[in-house]
């Protein structure tokens, strides 16, 4: 049956997308969810993405772990270009969380107000600056809870910064991610959290990595939301979605 999906963020849930039948009735059944690829079939996806790009990046700019952290926590419901707009200014006089207290937080709206929800954001930048003044001697802590326990900083953002910057195999999983994982089946989940267990658990080590990235370049540029590119794309013989593009 021919899908079609719909983007939801519900805070209690963390659903992001809920797959509905074509003429927008919401479904959400299981058994219209792709299957997940086998052992072999990843090995394959993920050796034709490391053999097009070795080593991925991710795109939002940063200088050390504190501007990583402020770029991923001001990204939420933003693009990465737009955030680096507003971040090259703002990182060349406060990529530290002593002098993001010193610009205080009207300073640092200044720099940001071109970026979604910027007034909560710069709240939750000058509050967890303070806290990692107060309690973790001006450094990023580098586990997920203390990550998480941060103004601001969810799972996603955690991980994120878990990946790029101590190159832990964390999965952080955004809409590109939940989309992909779910269209080609390289991780079926029906909300974030079963996308990230299923990259996790099905992707084969020595790819996890360097997963995120390119699972996010690959929705970002390949396999985007309304009319993938599957024409010019790496893995369609092994992507299981049945609306592929010619
Ligand atoms: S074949 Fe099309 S739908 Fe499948 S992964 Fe590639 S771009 Fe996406």
């Amino acid at each position: 049956m021919k899908l079609i999906y719909r983007v939801l963020t519900c805070p209690a849930t963390r659903i992001l997308r809920i797959p509905t039948l074509a003429h927008g009735t919401l479904s959400g059944h299981r058994e219209h969810m792709v299957r997940q690829l086998n052992y072999h079939e990843m090995r394959e996806v993920f050796t034709r993405f490391q053999e097009a790009s070795p080593a991925p990046e991710g795109e939002l700019e940063h200088t050390n772990a504190f501007t990583l952290l402020v770029a991923v926590a001001l990204s939420a419901q933003a693009t990465d270009l737009g955030v680096n707009k507003a971040t090259r200014a703002l990182f060349a006089i406060a990529d530290t969380p002593q002098k993001m207290l010193a610009l205080g937080e009207e300073g640092l709206i200044q720099h940001i107000k071109t970026i979604g929800l910027y007034r909560n954001k710069a709240k939750n930048v000058i509050r967890l600056s303070q806290i990692l003044v107060d309690d973790y001697g001006g450094e990023v802590p580098n586990s997920r809870a203390a990550l998480q326990s941060l103004p601001g900083v969810g799972r996603k953002t955690a991980n994120v910064v878990l990946n790029m910057w101590w190159h832990l195999p964390a999965q952080a999983v955004d809409t590109h991610i939940f989309r992909v994982g779910n269209r080609t089946g390289i991780a079926p989940g029906r909300d974030v959290d079963a996308v990230e267990r299923a990259v996790e658990d099905n992707t084969p080590a020595d790819f996890q990595t360097h997963a995120h990235h390119w699972l996010i370049l690959h929705g970002r540029y390949t396999c985007v939301a309304r009319k993938p590119r599957c024409s010019l794309c790496l893995i369609r013989d092994i992507c299981l979605s049945e609306d592929k593009t010619p």
